[in-house]
């Protein structure tokens, strides 16, 4: 971790106040993290029947942290980003932001939490086709009740390298400037937590590594709780530590990534998720069945190797 974590917990002043006399210092309780989730759990029903996105995961994300979410496609990690943002309801377990238990939220309650916590970048960048991008960028501010300053927009579309940009629309946009519109639309109300979705996966390396740089501020800097999906085991290596998904679970997790080990893990989990979806078990997984399932899939494999 590059943030040392007393930095984000509360001065131990207060608490010496508090300690009877004759007594050794307490030390201040750590703080909560601002999210976190307790085996969070994700079927979707759909026509072909239920599909678990999400398969009990338990993951807690410090201030001050920059997480990288890995695996295969499918694996869930949108899911398990638009859970713990409180984007989507998870089928059990709990999501905690920002010090609040999600369960039983009314819709208002969760978009009033959203708002004032939490920026999202969305895949498909979600921008409305018919505002500018200064407006796009404006949005969240007027949602918040304010007026938006000319300047702070043009400060929030220059950060993300996009001034003079404020007057197009999307459609007069190539998709990487979109995206980085998405960007600095998320972060123009300053939440103390990001999620960002594959964010880089539409922009040339240069501008990739800017919206990496600025991330990488945000929790450096701000103290911010950034979680950021990607495929790219370069960007992954710009964060604290990488969790890996498959088949909607965790699957490891790596501190202070390189970019050699993460393509590794990722090399790995890719293949095994390719024999698990052509019916096949991947080595060292344990077969789910008693004697006979291991015989079947151990011809299985054997099979697939030939
Ligand atoms: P990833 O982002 O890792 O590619 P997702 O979280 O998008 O994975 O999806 C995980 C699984 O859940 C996939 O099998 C996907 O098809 C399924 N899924 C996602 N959203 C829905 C939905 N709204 N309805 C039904 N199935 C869904
Ligand atoms: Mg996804």
């Amino acid at each position: 971790m590059r943030q040392s974590f007393s930095s984000a917990m509360p001065e131990t002043g207060d608490t010496a106040v508090l300690t009877p006399v004759g007594q050794a210092p307490v030390a201040p309780a750590p703080a909560p993290a601002p999210v976190a989730l307790h085996a969070v759990t994700r079927v979707y029903r759909s026509k072909a029947g239920p599909v678990t996105a999400l398969a009990g995961v338990t993951a807690s994300f410090a201030a001050g942290t920059f997480t990288a979410v890995m695996g295969p496609s499918g694996s869930g990690k949108s899911t398990l980003l638009h859970c713990a943002a409180g984007l989507d309801r998870p089928t059990s377990g709990e999501v905690i932001l920002a010090g609040t238990v999600l369960r039983g939220l009314s819709e208002t309650k969760l978009t009033l939490l959203r708002r004032r916590h939490v920026g999202f970048v969305f895949q498909s960048f979600n921008l409305l086709p018919y505002l500018t991008a200064g407006q796009n960028v404006a949005l969240p501010l007027r949602l918040a009740g304010r007026r938006p300053r000319r300047d702070e927009i043009s400060a929030a579309l220059a950060a993300v390298g996009l001034d003079g940009r404020a007057g197009h629309r999307p459609a007069e946009l190539s998709g990487g400037q979109q995206q980085r519109v998405a960007i600095a639309r998320a972060l123009v109300t300053g939440p103390q937590v990001i999620f960002a979705d594959e964010p880089t996966g539409m922009l040339d390396s240069a501008s990739g590594h800017e919206v990496l740089s600025l991330l990488r501020r945000l929790a450096d800097q701000r103290q911010a709780t950034v979680v950021m999906v990607t495929h790219d085991p370069a960007a992954a290596a710009r964060a604290d530590r990488v969790l890996f998904l498959a088949d909607g679970r965790l699957a490891g997790e790596l501190a202070d990534p390189d970019p050699r080990t993460v393509a590794d893990r990722l090399a790995g989990l890719t293949a095994d998720a390719g024999l698990r979806a052509a019916g096949e078990r991947p080595p060292g997984e344990r077969p789910p069945g008693g004697r006979m399932a291991q015989g079947r899939a151990a011809r299985g494999l054997a099979g697939a190797v030939r």
